[in-house]
């Protein structure tokens, strides 16, 4: 079976884990360090904050903004459900605003609609790497009083005007599980435009931990005090996983071009077929394309899923709306809250798509597609 999505490791990459082994340190060590220096690099030079997954860096980045019961974050359904999850365990209300009907992207209007004085985050997602307007989000959460965080899980290496993800929000929250577009097995991290919310966001992922003794309430403890102000949780990426991570980095350029050149091959193919939709795009974005969502028409995408699976190709669906989910509906979300997004959901299937697929590959794929879809 052809995979959706699948890492791409080669020998500089097992290298790398290799000497971090033989390491004197295999946790928090000086590859971390250098992890982070490096996607700040890549990210527009807001300084990062390592953890050990997106899903990490979501809790950590609302933990960062000071999101607890009382609070709302506006956010999209069209997401994995980490990005409304992590806000909800936070004890915030979730409120889900419609996405773009053609990109699947949070509607800028339809954000602004469901924003109030209790709006304490903004949660755009660059839905299959694509990004969300993130001039426009930033704006109209800075106007509330809001912050704006960018889960970029599918976007690191894309851009918008000119500029890499991670240079507008006040918070981005990026994802290396394998699937996505660099890989540490498990990781993530958290971009911090704002150096209060760094260090908060610091402070949440390793235990709330204060070691300067110039902020602690009892400095005069011992050499050894350390004390917690906040609660927090350990959410640190090993030196073993972030040496991975700077070794996959050196590959982020080649990973964006293979990506869009698969991108485009899928567009040619598929483009004059009648029944589907290609993904749509934006004049501003540059995208490190993570998914191809392909739209199928008629009420036939069921049908054209199991045929693909049936034919090898290892389709995916992203995503189920987050409010579908029973947690969500069990708290009073209801079917139809967010017509676009049901629709999209209702007729995407996501294509393979990852550096190594080869051309002859992706040939395969148009080809199935074709046949999946017109019976021939
Ligand atoms: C993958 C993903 C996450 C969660 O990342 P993990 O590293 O799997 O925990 C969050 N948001 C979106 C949009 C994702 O695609």
């Amino acid at each position: 079976m052809l995979p959706y999505g699948r890492q791409s490791i080669d020998d500089d990459d097992v290298a790398a884990v290799v000497a971090a082994l033989r390491s004197d340190w295999l946790t928090t060590g000086p590859a971390v360090a250098e992890f982070e220096a490096a996607v700040s690099a890549a990210c527009g030079d807001v300084p990062a904050v390592s953890v050990t997954s997106g899903t990490a860096a979501l809790h950590v980045a609302y933990a960062a903004a000071g999101v607890g019961p009382g609070d709302e974050v506006v956010t999209t359904p069209l997401t994995f459900v980490a990005t409304a999850a992590a806000a909800a365990l936070h004890g915030a209300t979730v409120v889900f605003a419609d996405v773009e009907p053609d990109t699947g992207n949070l509607d800028v209007e339809a954000a602004r609609a469901a924003m109030t004085e209790r709006t304490r985050v903004v949660a755009a997602v660059d839905y299959a790497g694509l990004p969300a307007e993130p001039e426009r989000f930033a704006e109209l959460a800075h106007a509330h009083g809001a912050l704006f965080l960018e889960d970029a899980a599918h976007s690191i290496g894309s851009r918008w005007a000119g500029r890499p993800v991670g240079a507008f929000a006040d918070l981005t929250t990026l994802s290396f599980f394998p699937t996505k577009n660099l890989t540490t097995a498990e990781g993530g991290a958290v971009l911090a435009t704002d150096p209060g919310l760094e260090r908060r966001a610091r402070l949440f992922k390793n235990h709330g931990l204060v070691r300067e003794p110039d902020a602690q309430r009892w400095p005069d403890e011992g050499p050894w005090h350390q004390e917690v102000h906040e609660l927090g949780l350990n959410y640190r990426l090993p030196d073993v996983l972030a040496a991975l991570g700077t070794s996959q980095l050196r590959r982020l350029d080649a990973f964006r071009t293979r990506r869009a050149e698969i991108h485009a091959r899928y567009d040619e193919g598929l483009r004059d077929l009648d029944g589907v939709r290609t993904p749509a795009h934006r004049a501003d974005a540059e995208p490190a394309w993570h998914l191809y969502p392909l739209r199928v028409l008629d009420g036939r995408r069921r049908e054209v899923f199991e045929s693909l699976r049936a034919a090898g190709i290892g389709v995916q669906v992203n995503y189920i709306p987050a409010y579908w989910h029973p947690a969500f509906a069990d708290l009073g979300y209801r079917r139809g809250l967010c017509p676009n997004a049901e629709a999209y959901y209702e007729q995407e299937i996501s294509l393979p798509l990852f550096p190594d697929l080869t051309d002859a590959d992706v040939d395969r794929v148009v080809e199935e597609v074709r046949r999946a879809v017109t019976g021939r």
